[in-house]
Order: C-alpha cells, then structure tokens, then sequence
C-alpha cells in the first residue's frame, strides 16, 4: 500500500481524496497555488507544497513543479482528482516516468478515451452502441462533408475530438450552415484543444443524460455501480445529478451495465471510470468516457455505500477490486446539488470572502465542501464550492429532504445558486422526473421572459 499520496488538485475534490487517504491511514501531501494557502484541505493534510501563483497554468497545470513536489516530499503516488490534469495522458506518463504511480488508468487509455474519435472508434469495436455519425474525423474535401451530412440527417452537431467541459460542439439544422460551422468548430477547437480534428453526430433532440460508473482493477475484474442521470444542465454543463435513473429498470441497468464491463474487460480497462450516454426512447448512444472520478460520484456512493475514491487508491496500489457484481445492491435514490459561487440568475461568478456560514445536516444528507467561514473564494477557478447530496428510500424523500438541507445552507457574503436549486427542486416537471438535457435551459429562458 502506498505511504503517501500527493494530490494534485484543489477545492472540494482534493479535500475528498484526503479524506480516502486519512481513511486508508495513508500520508497526505497537498500541492497548492498562492491563492490556496488558506484552504482547509491544506492544512489537513500531513504537509502542503505550494507549486506557484494563482493562475492554473502556473501552478495546478505546472507539471514539473507537481513532480518535483512528489520528490521533494517522497510521495508514492499522485492522485489528479478530476478537471486540470486528470485527464492529460502526458502528465501520467511522466509521473510514471518519473518513478510515481499515477491514480489512474495508464497514459494509453487516457489517451485513447481522450480524443472522442477514436474512443468513438474503440466503443463501436467493442460493442458499446455509440450516437449514429461520420465514420471517425470529417475529412477536408467540402463535398464529403455535405454528403455525410445528408447520411446522418439533420439536425447534426459537429464536435471536436479534443473537446472536453461542453466545449467544442455546434448544432448546425440545416446544409447551408453545415460547411461555415465545420470551419469554425475546427478552428475554435484548434485554439482550444491544439487539435482540429472535428467530427459529426446526429443531434439527438430530446435525449437524457444517463451514465454508467464502472471500477475494474489490473487482473481484469470489473463491475458496474450502477448509473446516474444527469440531465439536468446548463451550456452542456450539469447541476443537478442523481442516481438511479428515474424510469430505468433493473434490466435496462442490468444490459447497459454489463455492456460496459464487458467494454472494460476488452480494453484493458484499470480504475475507475464513467461511460456518458445520451438515452432516447430506451436507447443508450455512448458519447464519451470519462477516465477519472467525477464530480457527481457521490450519488453513486449513496446508494451503493461503496467508497469509490477509497476502491480507486485500493486498485491503483495494485490491489484486486474488493467486490463482484453480485456484492452491488442499489438502496434507495440519491440527488446532488451542484452548489456554485455565482449569480443565481445571469450567471457571473462571484468570488469573494464567506462571512457566515451555516452548513445544512440530518438524516440523508451530505455535504461535500471545503469552504468555512471567514474562507476567500479565489476568482482564478471553477465556481463550484459545494456538493450537496440528499439521500432517502425513494425520490420523493431524497427531494423532500434536498428541499430542507437547500433551506438551511447559508453561505453570506458572496452569491450562490442555491435560490435556482431551491426554485428548481420544486418544479413540478423536475419532480416527475425524466425530463430532457434541455429542460433547464428552456426553463430557464421562460423565467427570463416572464
Ligand atoms: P464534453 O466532453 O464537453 O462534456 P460530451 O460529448 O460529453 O462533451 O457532451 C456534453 C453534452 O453535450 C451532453 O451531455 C449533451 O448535453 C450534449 N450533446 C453531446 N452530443 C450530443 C448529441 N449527439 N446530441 C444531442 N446532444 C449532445
């Protein structure tokens, strides 16, 4: 087992992975910008590395720096939580290089699951049904890209192959467009990602957001934790979570589920990770692997109480995976509320100090968070400051008790979302359930003009 992991991210993410650590009785190391000294997470941790100043590329992206901390602290591994390099297939080849084991898959499968044409690719060979497309990359001639266009039918969505975060991707609903959006896709992408591959994928009109986490370890055990619904999103990023699917049956679970084992298998797959689906009219279209933990893993945990970060550690020390398939039961519904620093309405980040605090609790509810009173949110990062996760029997409870912890989180000082939570949770066609990856938008354009 390793004595000492350095983690190699910041906010709520990297306080959960010291908790897995402190759980496993394993070291800690944190790796922090200037604008993060004063976070909890820091001064938790056994010792603390400061990598460079605020901005990203200085520090959280710094990679040299994130190794010479390892060294210089004697750490084993290096946990990249999710965001900034979790995903940079570079990255964990060097820190293997560098003599670290990288919490993660390996630097081949990170970069194959990375570019989204030839994950696309790999999935189709192994079985894993994918959104109807361009057989790979659009090539360059104009008149093939207007032929392909008419073979997948409109509306279509173009994305780049690097694309990541709800970045890349235009919807373009008639020929005329098709060719201008092409080249501004693949230019945007290019500055974006460094890589103009773009590709083409019918534009599904009503699908939902449905997802499948996995956990396999390195002697080809997987199993499946179920999925989680994840429909709820603005400008293709998500707000709201939850698991199970509402309207999933055990045996559409079940199918889907064993698919991406079997995906795992196949590929080689270690750790964990998530098959993203788009579902409509009771089909799931794969549209991207995610090779890391991910934000909403906590809804997952609630209704199978499996620690995934801990299992994630377990697998990348070399361990076998600690459950099998039939070990998994799903209990009950589990609901996370992505609580972010911004304005509740137009959207604008809003850093700033917490001058009071007061953090919601009781039966059902769990709170993932790194802020505490008097904290500095810094502007230079995602806004997301809190992960709040309501538990019960069913969806009704889960809600009912959401409703409550949404009432009793305080956070003054700065703006958050909570009121559009809060508004949200007791809409009635969030409380039917099911609804589509563009309800929220269209909901939210109707508040706009009322
Ligand atoms: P990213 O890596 O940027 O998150 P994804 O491929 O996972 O990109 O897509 C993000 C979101 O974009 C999806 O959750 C969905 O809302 C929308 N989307 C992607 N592909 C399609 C498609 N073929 N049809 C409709 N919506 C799509």
């Amino acid at each position: 087992m390793f004595n000492k992991i350095l983690v190699a991210n910041r906010g709520e993410i990297a306080l959960r992975v010291l908790r897995a650590c402190r759980l496993l009785g394993i070291r800690s190391v944190m790796v922090h910008s200037e604008a993060d000294s004063d976070a909890i997470y820091v001064k938790l941790a056994h010792e603390s590395v400061c990598i460079g100043p605020a901005p990203s590329s200085k520090s959280y992206l710094n990679i040299p720096g994130i190794i010479a901390a390892a060294e210089v602290t004697n750490s084993d591994a290096i946990h990249p939580g999710y965001g900034f390099l979790s995903e940079n297939s570079d990255f964990c080849d060097q820190v293997e290089k560098s003599g670290f084991t990288f919490i993660g898959p390996d630097a081949d499968t990170i970069r194959l699951m990375g570019d989204k044409v030839s994950a696309k690719k790999t999935m189709l060979e192994v079985g894993v049904p994918c959104v109807p497309g361009s057989d790979g990359a659009l090539p360059d001639y104009p008149d093939e890209v207007i032929r392909i266009g008419r073979e997948v039918g409109y509306p279509v969505i173009i994305k780049a192959s690097g694309g990541g975060g709800g970045r890349g991707m235009r919807v373009v609903t008639k020929e005329e467009d098709l060719l201008q959006s092409v080249e501004m896709t693949k230019t945007e992408a290019m500055m974006a990602f460094g890589n103009p591959e773009v590709y083409m994928e019918r534009y599904l009109e009503n699908p939902r957001h449905v997802e499948i986490q996995v956990i396999a370890d390195q002697y080809g055990n997987a199993i499946h934790l179920g999925e989680r619904d994840c429909s709820m999103q603005r400008r293709h990023q998500k707000i709201i979570e939850e698991a199970p699917a509402p309207g999933i049956t055990k045996e559409q679970r079940d199918k889907i589920g064993a698919t991406c084992v079997e995906a795992c298998q196949k590929i080689g797959y270690r750790g964990v990770g998530t098959f993203e689906f788009l579902y409509e009219n009771g089909e799931f279209f794969f549209i991207e692997m995610n090779t890391r933990v991910q934000v909403e893993h906590p809804v997952t945990e609630l209704i199978t109480g499996i620690d995934i970060v801990k299992e994630q550690i377990l697998i990348a020390a070399g361990e076998k995976l600690s459950y099998q398939q039939d070990d998994i039961i799903f209990r009950g519904h589990a609901i996370e509320c992505r609580i972010n620093a911004e304005d509740p309405y137009n959207f604008r980040p809003s850093p700033g100090v917490i001058e009071s605090y007061n953090v919601p609790g009781g039966p059902g509810v769990r709170v993932d968070t790194h802020l505490y009173q008097g904290y500095r949110i810094p502007s230079h990062y995602d806004s997301l400051i809190a992960k709040l996760c309501s538990t019960g029997d069913d969806r009704d409870i889960a809600i009912a008790r959401m409703n409550v912890a949404l009432s009793e989180f305080m956070i003054e000082g700065i703006s958050t979302n909570i009121p559009l939570h809060r508004e949200l949770l007791s809409n009635s066609k969030f409380v039917e359930g099911q609804q589509s990856i563009h309800y929220l938008e269209k909901w939210l354009a109707e508040r706009r003009e009322s």
